[in-house]
């Protein structure tokens, strides 16, 4: 069986305890690799090596850094098939979802940090004729960067790319239930002659790695994406040590729905928000409010159309709906359905584990699921489920609907369905989220600021304000009179 390495001084390694976890293929339900049970020893060696590589790297020109990066991102369009194939089998998405959205998004957060950074300026200011300030933009040191295992490469890449633009090195851990892409990327680093020890890859459970990374004193600064609970643990252990911290963390996004929208548009793009990813994405809505005079034209052709979703083996051409990724995280998301019925709700469709035939009928599938008749404010419209499952509800107005979307503690992302612009951009305004998406969702331009409010995390990723993370503005003064 496949043995994963860690990546440390630019090398691949065992880790130092010997030791290792089972990796699970969710689709299967079955070990299908190993992966090293690292602990504070491999993240210590990891640490040294970033931080040796630290001053020659952030030395090294923006160019050559840049075409290093860009080198990894052509090699990752390269393997495209064999990355996309290997993600599947590692999350349960289904193979069409990897080969379009993550490995292609993978590629493209490489090149667009890569390219960025060029043209990457810091601001200088002058006091009339006194004197001028400049501020210098310089790397932090070393980076880490710990990611989630939903979208596991684009996640990883996100954080990684950035980082390295901006002249950190890094040590990254991604999560351990979906290492697979991260280890063929130290390979791709390797190929692509990433200098040693300016990217660290340790693999391992997030209390003994992950903990490691964020206690490490040489580790000035965290940037992790992942659930709230772990991010409030991240925040209590880096705020004593005052490290710069970015959390991307849950989210239970809402879906405004008026009657005057674009009906089939948005009931198109509803499926996708509501079931991509097996609803595993940060960004899905989960908690659809529609107007009440379409209210029962949606909900009976949303469950139409629900139903006809293919759920099954995530290599099968025609599967909408894979696996869930893990048999845990599939415990947890049918307890919520359990709950969503104590708590009065109805399940209009799913609601159970579904088995599939042959040599997939261990997998962890779960049929689409839609619930009606719960209250806006009752655990199931509150807790992030992060699965194939959503609820519905009626609304009469708009400060009604406001107040129901910005009832939880979180405010990552928005739906907004209407063609009467001046009401989406009042209703954009007033509400609790980092995203709002009118008529469509999951498009973004990776200039813009991206990350929540309240629960959803602090911080902001994407576009430049990334480069603001990774470097520390030094303001120089320069008396001219
Ligand atoms: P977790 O918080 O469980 O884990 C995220 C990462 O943190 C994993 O690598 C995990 O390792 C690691 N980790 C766990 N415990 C610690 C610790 N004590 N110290 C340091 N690291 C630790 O999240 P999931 O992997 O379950 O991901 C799903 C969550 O991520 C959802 O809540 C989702 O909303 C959120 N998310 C947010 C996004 C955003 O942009 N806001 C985007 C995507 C997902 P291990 O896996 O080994 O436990």
């Amino acid at each position: 069986m496949e043995k994963i390495r860690n990546y440390i001084n630019g090398e691949l390694v065992e880790p130092i305890s010997k030791a290792y976890i089972d990796n699970v293929d969710p689709s299967r339900g079955k070990v299908y690799s190993l992966i090293p049970d690292s602990d504070e020893r491999d993240v210590e060696l990891a640490v040294a090596a970033a931080k040796a590589a630290f001053k020659e790297w952030s030395n090294t020109p923006k160019e050559k850094r840049a075409r290093i990066l860009q080198r990894i991102s052509f090699l990752i369009e390269e393997n495209l098939d064999k990355l996309a194939l290997i993600e599947s089998v590692d999350n349960g998405k289904p193979l069409h979802l990897a080969k379009t959205v993550d490995i292609p998004r993978a590629a493209a957060n490489f090149n667009f940090y890569a390219t960025g950074i060029l043209h990457y300026s810091a601001h200088a200011h002058s006091m009339e004729d006194t004197a001028i300030n400049y501020t210098l933009r310089q790397p932090v040191g070393v980076a880490g960067c710990i990611s989630p295992w939903n979208l596991p490469l684009y996640l990883f890449t996100w954080k990684i790319a950035p980082a390295l633009a901006s002249g950190c090195t890094v040590v990254a851990k991604p999560s351990e239930v979906t290492p697979m892409t991260a280890y063929l990327l130290s390979e791709i680093c390797i190929t692509a002659g990433l200098p040693k020890g300016v990217l660290n890859i340790v693999h391992g459970l997030g209390p003994k790695v992950g903990n490691a990374i964020v206690s490490s004193k040489d580790v000035p600064l965290i940037s992790f994406t992942g659930g709230t609970k772990t991010g409030a643990h991240i925040a209590s252990v880096a705020a004593p040590m005052f490290k710069k911290l970015s959390l991307e963390l849950g989210g239970k996004n809402p879906n405004i729905i008026f009657a005057d929208c674009d009906y089939e548009k948005m009931l198109s793009t509803t499926m996708h928000s509501s079931f991509s990813n097996q609803g595993q994405i940060c960004l899905c809505g989960s908690r659809i409010f529609v107007e009440r005079s379409i209210y029962e034209k949606f909900k009976t052709d949303f469950v139409e159309r629900a139903k006809k979703l293919t759920v099954g083996p995530p290599t099968n051409a025609d599967t909408k709906v894979g696996a869930v990724v893990s048999k845990s995280h599939m415990e947890k998301i049918l307890s919520y359905v359990e709950l969503a019925q104590q708590e009065g709700g109805k399940v209009l469709c799913g609601g159970k584990r579904k088995i599939v035939e042959g040599e997939f009928k261990d997998g962890f599938y779960i049929e689409p699921t839609i619930i009606e008749g719960l209250a806006y404010d009752c655990r199931t419209n509150q807790e992030e489920i992060f699965g194939p499952v959503v609820t519905i509800m009626p609304f009469d107005k708009e400060e009604e609907v406001l107040m129901m979307a910005n009832s939880t503690m979180y405010g990552l992302a928005s739906t907004v369905w209407t063609q009467d612009i001046t009401k989406a951009t009042r209703v954009a305004n007033e509400i609790h989220a980092g995203i709002v998406w009118i008529n469509c969702w999951l498009l973004r331009d990776l200039r813009t600021p991206f990350g929540g409010v309240k629960s959803s995390g602090v911080g902001r990723e994407g576009g430049f304000e990334a480069f603001d993370f990774f470097t520390e503005p030094k303001n120089v003064c320069i008396k001219i009179k």
